[in-house]
């Protein structure tokens, strides 16, 4: 039978000294990263995936990524999320004149590479785009009026976003169910396409949208990784 000795299981003076060293020359050495999603440094040894501060950061780095990929599609609508146009490519190196404008000459006739014939879907709806303000006289009253005219006839989504590539928080709120249904589609697309590994489940966006509500950046990071 033997006594335990001073280096088996309590610290000596010595060795205390030596961890709390060694754990300050890690931390003096240690490097910064800066976060890739809100530019915070934070310590490489305890980076997300190396890149991150924080896992919210890398969902949401992977949610903007997304949703960016959607507002860069002009066939979707940003807002709710619907397909508002299909493209028909024609085959590869079809040409297409483009005619100058009328009573100028056939100089102004140019050749171009036709990328595609685009088709409204049943989603869109011609509608006006904006008003813009005048100013017009009113005799009547002896006083000068704003009134609202039409800039111009612009096909819109049925949600009544007039741009695509707008997002609106009012409007995607409408119609929620069919702006979830639509997103989920919208995902599937996207990684059919390649832009994501792979699509999440619904039960999987579900969970997601009830802990995060329509924070989509925020949603679809947790969808795709949890
Ligand atoms: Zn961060
Ligand atoms: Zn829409």
């Amino acid at each position: 039978m033997s006594l335990a000795s001073d280096s088996d299981d309590t610290p000596t003076a010595a060795s205390t000294a030596d961890l709390l060293a060694l754990r300050e020359r890690r931390s003096e050495s240690s490097d910064t990263i800066t976060c890739g999603f809100c530019d915070e440094e934070t310590d490489e040894e305890t980076a997300i995936r190396d890149s991150f501060c924080s896992f919210e950061c890398f969902r949401r780095y992977k949610g903007r990524k997304a949703l960016n990929a959607i507002e860069s599609d002009h066939t979707l609508c940003a807002t709710c999320f619907r397909v508002v146009k299909t493209v028909e490519k024609p085959p590869w190196g079809t040409e297409l004149k483009v005619e100058g404008p009328r009573g100028r000459g056939d100089e102004d006739v140019k050749k171009d590479c036709l990328i595609g014939y685009q088709y409204p879907t049943e989603h869109m709806e011609k509608g006006l785009r904006d008003l813009k303000r005048a100013v017009v006289d009113d005799d009547s009253v002896d006083r000068r009026q704003v009134v609202a005219v039409p800039a111009a006839l612009r096909w819109g989504c049925e949600c009544g976003n007039t741009d695509p590539k707008n997002r609106d928080e009012i409007l995607e709120a409408v119609d929620l169910e069919q702006t979830i249904v639509s997103l989920l589609g919208c995902l599937r697309t996207l990684a059919a396409e390649g832009t994501l590994n792979s699509p999440p489940s619904w039960p999987q966006l579900r969970d997601a949208l009830r802990d995060h509500g329509r924070d989509w950046e925020l949603v679809i990071g947790t969808a795709l990784y949890g």
